[in-house]
């Protein structure tokens, strides 16, 4: 995904090719940027050999699922739909986990119906709930809990799950009662420990924390895990030249740990597979002059993005083509929806633009289409991945019909 001279090329097809093939805005993705994002994790984690589970709330698409299942990768689901939508996308159950804090017995059901690897628990009540289903099943259902190690992720606090605060796993106390319970159950077999500390993660030293709280919680235990599911959250580079999570320092950690115990070890990153694996193109419809800025605003919107309205994160924006326009202007890209918090970004030298030209948000695969709505009433975008060069629609347009 680069410029060639002028122009921006996604794998290879001209980008100003797409916008008008299929009208804005329209989600790209990068099959290429995919591969190498899972083959870069692997990398890291050679030596662990562990299960990745894709967290498909980053991205449901059926067709990107299908491709990173393919990859090798399994999936970490956090609803029925998840999972329904991971096993149609060809994702074998052997290989999904399922996580969240309110699972409906209806989800569970489905889950252990299903056979999929792990049910992900988070409260005792949940636990009470699968055993009393597995019960009416005669089954032995495989579980983890989710540890809550009270962490600080070092993130933005809306995406942050790891400390006692949050709605997210259980105590290290409640922990330690739960994993004796499971132990005398029937119908329950205690196969996993799980964290999942937060988003959006650079710092590693969460992760080494998180690390030893985890030690020091499994001897107490003395109870032998088949899996340690460390969750996801490896963050990625939203601005040129950011700093960057220390992948390769994180495996070492998570080997001197492995080493004592021997469990299996799951991840379930979301953003580091898709995020920047996919832009978002967009047309400016009006320039409207405005003291000292100018408001470029798009034919995206808040709906189709909502992670700046959300959380105030920055994408970055680029021209689609480059000009050679040696001024630079001061603009802020708004989308037409009718809230205040309906930006993207403020910046300050941004090549001119006029209207109808066309923009690239970046890094907008992970939590941008899955968070996208139909605010405004206005119709969800087109998707479409490139592949070998080969443009593929993936999910198409929504149609105003379907919306009346
Ligand atoms: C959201 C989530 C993930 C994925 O997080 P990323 O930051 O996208 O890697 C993994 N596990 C659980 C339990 C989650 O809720």
């Amino acid at each position: 995904m680069k410029y060639k001279r002028k122009n921006y090329f996604v794998d290879g097809v001209k980008s100003s090719i797409l916008a008008k093939k299929f009208s804005t805005p329209l989600y790209c993705y990068s099959y290429k940027k995919i591969r190498d994002n899972i083959n870069d994790l692997k990398k890291n984690f050679n030596n662990l050999n562990p299960l990745i589970c894709f967290a498909v709330k980053a991205n449901p698409n059926k067709s990107l699922l299908s491709e990173i299942g393919k990859l090798g990768l399994g999936a970490d689901v956090v609803s029925m739909g998840e999972l329904m939508k991971a096993i149609k996308a060809g994702i074998k159950p052997d290989k999904i986990v399922f996580s969240g804090v309110g699972k409906t017995n209806i989800e569970i059901d489905y889950a252990i119906k299903n056979k999929i690897l792990l049910i992900n628990a988070e409260s005792k009540s949940e636990i009470l709930e699968i055993e009393k289903i597995a019960k009416n099943k005669r089954r032995k259902v495989d579980i983890g809990i989710r540890l809550n190690p009270n962490t600080d992720a070092k993130t933005l606090s809306q995406i942050s799950t790891g400390k006692k605060e949050n709605k997210f796993g259980v105590s290290e106390d409640t922990f330690l009662d739960l994993v004796s319970y499971v132990n005398k159950s029937k119908n329950l077999n205690l196969k996993c420990l799980s964290v999942h500390i937060g988003s959006q993660i650079l710092d590693i030293k969460p992760y080494q924390k998180t690390l030893k709280i985890l030690d020091k919680i499994i001897k107490k235990t003395k109870y032998n895990f088949e899996y340690i599911d460390l969750g996801g959250g490896m963050g990625i580079n939203y601005k040129k030249g950011g700093k960057k999570l220390n992948l390769k320092k994180y495996a070492e950690d998570i080997i001197k740990f492995k080493k004592k115990y021997n469990s299996k070890i799951i991840f379930e990153p979301g953003r580091s597979i898709i995020g920047s694996a996919g832009i978002l193109i967009s047309k400016v419809i009006y320039i409207k002059e405005g003291g000292k800025k100018s408001f470029i605003i798009l034919d995206a919107a808040m709906n189709d993005l909502m992670r700046p309205a959300l959380y105030n994160a920055k994408h970055q924006i680029i021209p689609l083509i480059k000009n050679n326009s040696k001024s630079k202007k001061k603009y802020e890209f708004v989308g037409p929806i009718c809230e205040t918090t309906d930006k993207f970004l403020s910046t300050k030298n941004f090549q001119v633009l006029k209207e109808k030209d066309l923009v690239i948000i970046c890094d907008v695969g992970a939590y941008g289409m899955s968070l996208s709505s139909n605010y405004n009433l206005r119709p969800k975008p087109t998707e479409i991945l490139i592949k070998n060069s080969q443009i593929k629609i993936i999910s198409k347009r929504q149609n105003l019909k379907d919306l009346m």
